[in-house]
């Protein structure tokens, strides 16, 4: 049996990616509609996630939603710019999210 602190860690950090996929969504989506750009999944994975002040490409553990956030402080990397709230507010919305449709489905 998995304790349950671990099952609330893995909902949650699931609902925080997918609330982080959504973030992506939200903010590439409208280009498909400026560049006319038919492949949907290729623009949502490629060009790779950067700092918008100085292109750093953010690399795998500086893209671990909520987490990187806090262990970065908010600033990118490399230029330390400051990372919007938003961002992370969405991820931790739907890392939330996640914690109480999973309570509410083992209740039932
Ligand atoms: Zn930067």
């Amino acid at each position: 049996m998995i304790p349950v602190c671990l099952q609330l860690f893995c909902v949650f950090f699931y609902g925080s990616v997918m609330g982080s996929f959504i973030g992506v969504a939200y903010t590439r989506l409208p280009l498909l509609e400026q560049r006319n750009v038919t492949n949907v999944i290729r623009t949502l994975s490629y060009p790779p996630s950067a700092c918008p002040v100085c292109k750093h490409h953010i690399r795998w553990y500086e893209n671990i939603p909520v987490f990187s956030y806090v262990f970065l402080r908010g600033k990118c990397s490399d230029c330390k710019s400051v990372i919007p709230f938003d961002h992370v507010l969405v991820e931790l919305g739907a890392g939330v999210l996640g914690v109480v449709v999973w309570y509410v489905a083992i209740s039932l």
